[in-house]
């Protein structure tokens, strides 16, 4: 008998349903990347990204992805610069911790959707929904190999 690993399911549907939920209250955008490789430098890997998806160019500069690597189990959340401006780090922190703990359990998407609450309610602390305010970047996973 031979065993492979598969890295757990993601529940799609429910992560942007959380991503949409999160920027009713909110001007920031949140994006969620999937690697399908291992990511040694999470960090690194999550800013490529943030730029070659276009994350630097959002109205209010205050875009925020979180980038995970299943396969690694390592993660990164990248907030832009006006992300970093406002919000405090001791909140990041905390809410990279929490994460933390789901994705090492293998609970993938309920880390993303823990994610996702707790920057979508920050975000709305400091960035709250204006009147007419378009949604920017895509709210579905994007994946990347
Ligand atoms: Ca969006």
């Amino acid at each position: 008998m031979i065993f492979f690993y598969v890295p757990p399911k993601v529940d799609h549907p429910r992560v942007t349903a959380a991503i949409t939920a999160a920027e009713q209250h909110t001007s920031g955008e949140i994006r969620v990347v999937i690697a399908r490789h291992r990511a040694a430098d999470p960090v690194a890997a999550a800013k490529k990204q943030f730029e070659r998806l276009g994350m630097t160019r959002t109205a209010h500069r205050n875009g925020v992805l979180i980038f995970l690597a299943p396969r690694s189990r390592t993660f990164a959340v990248i907030g832009d610069t006006a992300v970093h401006e406002k919000c405090g780090d001791a909140l990041w922190l905390e809410l990279t911790a929490a994460m933390s703990g789901h994705f090492k359990r293998g609970d993938f998407t309920g880390g993303l959707v823990h994610g996702i609450e707790r920057a979508g309610a920050l975000l709305a602390v400091h960035f709250p929904r204006t009147a007419g305010e378009q949604d920017q970047l895509p709210n579905d996973i994007t994946e990347v190999d």
